[in-house]
C-alpha cells in the first residue's frame, strides 16, 4: 500500500470522542480508560493492544481485550473489522511459534502439513503475551494483509460483558483523485502494483482505462484497502 510520508495521523478515542494524533492517543488512553470504566462486573487481568499496519501504519486501532480470551477472538475481531473478504485464512505469529486455525481443517482446505512450531489459536492470551510483547497476524496466504501488534499495557479492570472493545481507530484517510485532485473513492487494484497512487474520485474511475476495469474497489478506512475483493 501506498505511503504517505508526511502525514499526520489522527484518530479518535472510543470512550470520550476525543480526537488527537496517533502517538498522543497512547497517552491519552492511559488516563481515559480508568474514568470510563463500568461499575458493575468484575475485575479482570486486560491487555491494551496497538495494531496497526506493517507497511501502512496509517492504519491503527487500540483495542483493549480480557486476557482469558483466545487468539481465535482475536482474530474474529481483526476480521470483523478489518479484514474479511472471502474467508481466508490466517496466523498469528509470536515469539518462534505459528497460531493458526486447527491443522485437520488447514489440511482439507489446501493441504498443507503442520510444522513442529504450529499451533492452535485455541490459546488464551494470558498464557502467551506479556506487557511489551510484539507479534504479527497475517490475513490471507495470497494477497496478504499484514498487521503489527503490540502489547502497550496490562492492567485489572473491567470492560463489560464482552471479550474485547474498541479502544481508538485512526480517522479514515483521504485520498486524491490521480486526475483531479478531488477526493476519491474508488482505488484501482490493478494500477496499484504499477504506480504508486491509482486513486480516483466518482467521474474519473469511470473513465478510468485499464487492462482490468473490474480491478476497481472502493475506498475504505482499512488496511486491506484495494486487497482481494474487499469493499468494507
Ligand atoms: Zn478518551
Ligand atoms: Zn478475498
Ligand atoms: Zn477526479
Ligand atoms: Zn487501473
Amino acid at each position: 500500500m501506498t505511503s504517505m510520508s508526511g502525514y499526520t495521523s489522527y484518530g479518535i478515542c472510543a470512550l470520550c470522542g476525543k480526537r488527537t494524533t496517533k502517538a498522543a492517543m497512547t497517552r491519552h488512553l492511559g488516563s481515559c480508560l480508568a474514568e470510563h470504566e463500568p461499575s458493575r462486573g468484575k475485575d479482570a487481568r486486560l491487555f491494551r493492544l496497538r495494531i496497526e499496519d506493517a507497511y501502512s501504519p496509517i492504519f491503527w486501532m487500540d483495542v483493549e481485550i480480557k486476557a482469558t480470551a483466545t487468539l481465535e477472538v482475536l482474530d474474529d475481531f481483526l476480521r470483523h473489522k478489518w479484514l474479511e473478504c472471502c474467508g481466508h485464512l490466517s496466523a498469528f505469529y509470536i515469539d518462534e511459534d505459528t497460531f493458526m486455525v486447527p491443522s485437520a481443517y488447514r489440511m482439507e482446505q489446501v493441504g498443507l502439513f503442520a510444522d513442529p512450531n504450529e499451533r492452535s489459536m485455541k490459546v488464551k492470551l494470558g498464557g502467551i503475551l506479556n506487557k511489551g510483547s510484539r507479534f504479527e497476524h497475517v490475513y490471507d496466504f495470497g494477497t496478504s494483509t499484514d498487521l503489527k501488534l503490540r502489547v502497550v499495557d496490562e492492567r485489572q479492570g473491567r470492560i463489560g460483558s464482552d471479550s474485547v472493545r474498541l479502544l481508538s481507530q485512526n480517522e479514515a484517510p483521504v485520498w486524491e483523485c490521480e486526475v483531479c485532485g478531488e477526493d476519491a473513492s474508488w482505488i484501482c487494484t490493478f494500477c496499484m502494483y504499477e504506480r504508486g497512487n491509482p486513486f480516483y474520485c466518482e467521474l474519473h474511475a469511470e473513465d478510468h482505462e485499464c487492462e482490468e476495469p473490474e480491478m476497481v474497489l472502493p475506498v475504505v478506512n482499512s488496511p486491506r484497502m484495494g486487497m482481494c475483493g474487499y469493499d468494507g
